[in-house]
């Protein structure tokens, strides 16, 4: 019974060591980004115009993007991110990113990173989200203020996958974005943020270096790396001049984990 009683007691501990509000407070603030849009279509869509005042918000107030290498190298040394430092993502690779989101970034001299699903790149023509094309994608890659990561091949919810499948995601996401950036991909990024044990073990062994999630769980035994969580950027967060958007930045170290959240629904019309 003793015994029993111990390890019970070993076990809360241990998690909670590894709790990801302790992971967190290494990582600078990471916002995701889905589609920009004019006039939006569902919670997951920036305004241009939102998102021009949020990036002259970050720089007005100090903070410089980082690139994904940079921000791989942070963490692989174990050094302290720069202070008032943050990584801006895209997820999907919808073509309001080259439209609106690139000359932005550029005009500013930001950084930022995509997630690109790699079977839908050049398509789904003809419904409401367009994706990049492969020439888009070449030219913001080229340019350098652009990395690029893997969003899988076909978007599906990891968690809900065969190890075989779980393994083409993974890997054949990897070598298709490879193939034709010729760059190495060495992050992905988690569709709809799902994950557990066996979907970081099928993501580590593809080769990345680090993965990427919205909500904010962590797994007891696996890296904070492999499961970081990212501010759920959309309408939500630029309603009254940006409020969430920028208590969000101040705070991502402090926020309570239930703040991580999906945020995706159509706009009620
Ligand atoms: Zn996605």
């Amino acid at each position: 019974m003793r015994k029993i009683f111990v390890a019970i007691i070993f076990a809360v501990m241990l998690c909670a060591t590894c709790h990801a509000t302790e992971d967190r407070a290494y990582f600078p603030p990471v916002l995701m980004y889905h589609e920009l849009k004019p006039i939006p279509l569902n919670e997951f869509d920036t305004t241009p115009e939102a998102f021009a005042s949020q990036l002259d918000w970050l720089k007005d107030n100090g903070y410089t993007t980082l690139s994904l290498e940079e921000f791989i190298s942070y963490t692989q040394k174990g050094e302290a991110f720069p202070e008032k430092s943050v990584l801006i993502t895209f997820d999907d690779g919808y073509n309001g990113i080259y439209d609106y989101a690139f000359p932005e970034l550029k005009k500013r001299g930001m950084k930022a990173t995509l997630f690109i699903v790699a079977s839908t790149v050049g398509g789904v023509k003809g419904t409401k989200y367009p994706h990049i094309t492969y020439a888009q994608l070449a030219e913001m890659a080229a340019d350098g203020g652009m990395s690029i990561g893997s969003h899988t091949v076909s978007h599906f919810r990891m968690t809900d996958l065969t190890n075989d499948a779980l393994k083409i995601e993974s890997a054949k996401s990897k070598q298709i974005l490879e193939n034709f950036t010729g760059i190495k991909i060495r992050a992905i990024a988690y569709p709809e943020g799902y994950y557990n044990g066996e979907v970081i073990d099928a993501v580590k062994e593809a080769g990345y270096e680090i993965a990427f999630a919205v909500q904010d769980k962590g797994l007891c035994g696996h890296e904070a790396r492999y499961s970081i969580p990212r501010i759920y950027t959309g309408l939500e967060l630029a309603e009254n001049d940006n409020a969430l958007f920028k208590e969000f930045v101040k705070n991502y170290r402090d926020m309570p984990a239930e703040a991580f959240k999906e945020r995706w629904k159509p706009i009620e019309k």
